[in-house]
């Protein structure tokens, strides 16, 4: 369904003031491709999506279209066998989502099929115990792939931060959330120092949960629903 272009942008233009400092990833998974442009013109550049076939699409019809400054964020589970294909996607800035080790050794081995100039990824970190859930779930699984990215230090891609999904079926929502982006947060801290990593980053908060993961000090906010569906 395709939304309402001033009601998007008066979106935009909230979000962006609400979140700032920290940074609004606009996740365009339900929207229609005239709903981005819609946020493209209230001046969003940061744009998300969670399927890579959905991502290929859309940047590549907005890049015929001649819309070259867009930053893509993929947020969504990737498989190996996809890397070639999500590598080569005009304007692939950011992957918010590598949850494994074995995931973040085949990026690295696919290297040679990303055509940018730099790709910042966040390695994936599970805050709950909800089963559906990937993620890297110890720290240790943490320190073995920090180990890995810093003994290939002449590469294109660059360890952003940390990324987590707050909680989804909860009867405590404030509470589990709150939990979950702590633990993010302290996770976060302890590889900073364990690694003399000052500048790693936070992704968290989604339409339900951003004002906690706010206060927990996210980075970047990854907002969908709120923006492009009434
Ligand atoms: C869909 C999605 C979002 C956005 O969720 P909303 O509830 O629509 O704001 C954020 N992060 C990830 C990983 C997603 O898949």
């Amino acid at each position: 369904m395709m939304g309402n272009k001033k009601e998007i942008q008066k979106q935009i233009l909230h979000f962006k003031q609400e979140l700032s400092p920290a940074r609004l990833l606009a996740v365009t998974k339900y929207s229609e491709l005239e709903d981005l442009i819609s946020a493209y013109e209230a001046g969003q550049r940061d744009f998300g999506e969670s399927r890579i076939q959905d991502l290929k699409a859309k940047a590549e019809e907005l890049s015929s279209r001649g819309y070259l400054d867009i930053r893509w964020h993929f947020i969504g589970h990737i498989q190996s066998n996809k890397f070639n294909r999500l590598l080569k996607i005009p304007g692939l800035t950011y992957i918010h989502s590598i949850d494994s080790f074995k995931i973040l050794e085949d990026l690295y081995k696919k290297e040679d099929h990303f055509e940018g100039q730099y790709l910042r990824f966040f390695l994936e970190f599970k805050t709950t115990d909800e089963d559906e859930k990937g993620g890297i779930d110890s720290y240790d699984e943490l320190a073995k792939c920090t180990n890995f990215i810093l003994n290939h230090p002449q590469s294109k891609f660059i360890f952003h931060g940390l990324m987590t999904m707050g909680p989804i079926r909860t009867e405590n929502f404030e509470e589990d959330a709150i939990k979950s982006f702590k633990k993010l947060r302290k996770t976060r801290d302890q590889l900073k120092a364990d690694f003399d990593l000052p500048k790693l980053k936070l992704s968290m908060g989604m339409s339900s949960d951003y004002k906690f993961a706010l206060k927990e000090g996210s980075d970047w906010v990854r907002i969908g629903s709120s923006i492009f569906k009434e």
